[in-house]
């Protein structure tokens, strides 16, 4: 092995020891091409759950960074969920528009199963149901199943429904009242989650303001709910009590973050903080902010039923609790007098601790 080689070799060891990840996976199939990687950063709880990605990293390095970061995230999302699982999560090297065929979801599947349960895996983007649905072919460890005995369908109702949760405990919090008549929320990605969401809120009388790339997703919603338009370039202006993101990550940011005209951030969207300061930039503004992954946990907590016998409203019911764990991380907050986005990494590391004990590592049975 070259010099550089051996850098890179002591450079991994040392970011997993930093942030206490248990093991990193390579798998390479020739036969289909696959080129995998498996991070499972912690199993204290459970057995490490996390979806599978494909992209076309530009190099094996971004590959795996990307895996680790992800697989940690989903160690904090799971544990803070109150769920008895770990994180991890898989990437797929590859363009899934060109190179995703059976035969490489298959040696996915076989890669998965060599870790006999310690990692289950699940859709993320790039694979979509009906590739889960191969990868079942040759695992039984993989979750997230569209349809059939056992399957849990699409998680987005369900995580809709905890964001609205989530929303209440900010409300409450602010208001003194978790009611939403009277109060006003831009919904940001009118998709999946998001039509969910603007429905339940207009249900419940809310003022509902809408935007999207795709002019026909927020006519239908003014058409169906009553939804009032905005443009995407103006909902960050827009004079509301909850800023609600449900497109992608990073919107809050050093250019949105002083626009944002709002009491409360609270949406579905994954990574919505730029960066750790863009939290505490809210907090600085008096803007009280629902971390991501606590307020949309309602999605890991709906393929996790699948485990034990999927129950549409048993998932409802534990998103639910979403509301109990928004006012967890708040009390943390208060208690620490820190920045909520900094209480919910204490909400599952204190979790983590109190249920682990001395660190037991997951060993299938
Ligand atoms: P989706 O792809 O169905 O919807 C996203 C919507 O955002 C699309 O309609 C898209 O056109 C719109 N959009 C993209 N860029 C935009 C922009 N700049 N301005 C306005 N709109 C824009 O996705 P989804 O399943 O509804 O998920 C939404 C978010 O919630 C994602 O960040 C996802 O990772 C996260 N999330 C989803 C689930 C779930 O159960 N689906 C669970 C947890 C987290």
């Amino acid at each position: 092995m070259t010099r550089k080689g051996e850098e890179c070799q002591v450079r991994i060891f040392d970011e997993m020891s930093k942030y206490g990840y248990e093991q990193l996976l390579f798998a390479n199939d020739d036969v289909s091409g696959l080129r995998a990687v498996i991070a499972v950063h912690n199993t204290t709880l459970g057995p490490a759950l996390g979806g599978c990605r494909m992209w076309p990293y530009e190099s094996e390095e971004e590959a795996v960074t990307d895996a680790l970061r992800l697989a940690r995230g989903m160690t904090y999302k799971s544990a803070a969920a109150g769920l008895d699982l770990g994180g991890g999560k898989a990437v797929i090297i590859g363009d899934p528009r060109k190179d995703k065929t059976e035969t490489l979801l298959r040696a996915f599947g076989r890669f998965v199963d060599t870790l006999g349960g310690r990692y289950i895996t699940a859709e993320d983007v790039g694979i979509r149901g009906e590739d889960v649905e191969i990868i079942h072919m040759e695992t039984e460890h993989v979750v997230g199943l569209p349809s059939g005995p056992g399957a849990g369908g699409d998680p987005s109702p369900v995580t809709a429904y905890g964001v609205v949760c989530g929303i209440k405990a900010c409300l409450e919090q602010v208001f003194g009242d978790c009611s939403f008549s009277g109060r006003s929320v831009a919904v940001q990605g009118i998709g999946n989650v998001g039509y969910s969401i603007v429905k339940h809120l207009t249900e419940e009388g809310a003022e509902v303001y809408v935007t999207d790339v795709f002019e026909e997703r927020v006519d239908a919603v003014v058409k169906e709910f009553g939804a009032k338009p905005v443009s995407p370039g103006e909902i960050y202006d827009t004079c509301c009590d909850v800023f609600c993101p449900c497109a992608l990550g990073g919107v809050i940011n050093g250019e949105t973050v002083t626009r944002l005209r709002c009491k409360i951030v609270a949406g579905s969207a994954n990574n919505q903080l730029k960066e750790d300061k863009h939290g505490d930039a809210l907090e600085d503004l008096g803007i009280l902010y629902a971390p991501d992954y606590i307020i949309n946990a309602g999605g890991v907590i709906n393929v996790a039923e699948e485990l034990c016998g999927y129950d549409r409203e048993r998932a409802l019911r534990k998103a639910g609790s979403i509301y109990d764990r928004i006012k967890s991380v708040m009390e943390i907050a208060c208690r620490d007098g820190i920045a909520t986005h900094r209480a919910a990494s204490r909400l599952a590391e204190e979790r983590i601790a109190k249920i682990g004990g001395i660190h037991r590592i997951y060993v299938p049975q």
